[in-house]
């Protein structure tokens, strides 16, 4: 797994550098702005969407269950992410 570089000058960005909570970041080389592409956005969105339905699913057998699996896939979440993400130098639409 690779973290996503800079669309105009290359740079790779670290882990910390990235975050799935703003779609724009600003490359700390070049200065330019970088956005999350929407087919990167989508990948991520689906990934959450798995595990909501997962722990839906377990809360019906266990609430502390799903509550300590919650966490651990929030941590793993944030974690993974900034590998799944792809940047370009233009906005583009979300859908
Ligand atoms: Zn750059």
């Amino acid at each position: 797994m690779k973290l996503p570089e800079c669309s105009t000058c290359s740079y790779q960005f670290k882990w910390k550098e990235l975050s799935i909570f703003s779609r724009r970041k600003k490359c700390p080389q070049c200065g330019n702005f970088q956005y999350i592409t929407t087919h990167s956005g989508w990948k991520i969105g689906a990934i959450g969407v798995v595990a909501a339905f997962l722990l839906i699913f377990i809360r019906i057998y266990s609430f502390y269950w799903s509550l300590f699996l919650g966490t651990l896939f929030f941590i793993v979440f944030i974690a993974i992410v900034p590998y799944y993400i792809e940047l370009t130098d233009e906005e583009q639409p979300l859908f």
